[in-house]
């Protein structure tokens, strides 16, 4: 924890170098993109797109998992959706699952998730994954592929996204991160695969 910190005591000496961009900030922010992935430490998003402070708008959740649009209980993932596309009005919303998912892995492994009961409840949020998908491999690269088109699926029945959709001001974009090597895979729709970015 220390280092972490330090880091941040002597962030504002190291921000000191672009006082303009930052100064900017007070003025409100308006993000290309909504960027939506798991809550897992390996993956950051600034680092991987080179994202300025400003510039993304985060939704980050176990697994990456979207929840249903008007679900039983308050959602702040569906807060967070609605005000990154409403009001803030990004025009490319970007889902990116990533290799060895432990929430992804979990499910596809059927794990007992009786210690961990919030987590079992969460990935129930889940749309399940076809039987037949291909769990093998500790990068589970197919299922967290499967996944992440799951969650596209999910962001289309909320009723700000499809107007947006509609209209054509909002892309949606389905990548796969590997923690492993740092490439970008992307969803290819017209051939239904991920290649590099
Ligand atoms: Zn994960």
């Amino acid at each position: 924890m220390k280092h972490l910190i330090d880091h941040a005591r002597s962030f504002p000496q190291r921000t000191a170098q672009w006082p303009e961009e930052l100064s900017r900030l007070a003025d409100g922010q308006s993000p290309h993109a909504l960027f939506i992935t798991c809550s897992d430490s390996r993956v950051i998003p600034s680092l991987i797109t080179g994202a300025r402070p400003g510039e993304l708008f985060e939704l980050r959740t176990a697994g990456n998992i979207v929840p249903r649009h008007n679900g039983p209980h308050p959602a702040g993932e569906a807060a967070t959706i609605e005000y990154a596309v409403e009001v803030l009005g990004v025009a490319d919303i970007i889902v990116c699952g990533h290799s060895h998912c432990g929430a992804v892995g979990a499910m596809v492994r059927g794990e007992d998730l009786t210690a961990v009961p919030a987590v079992r409840d969460w990935l129930g949020h889940a749309t399940p994954l076809p039987d037949d998908t291909d769990s093998t491999g500790p990068d589970i690269a197919e299922a967290v592929q499967s996944h992440v088109l799951h969650q596209l699926d999910r962001l289309r029945t909320y009723p700000c996204v499809a107007r947006r959709l509609a209209n054509g001001r909002l892309s949606l974009h389905g990548w796969f991160y590997e923690v492993h090597t740092g490439s970008v895979l992307a969803h290819r729709p017209h051939a239904n695969t991920f290649t590099a970015l």
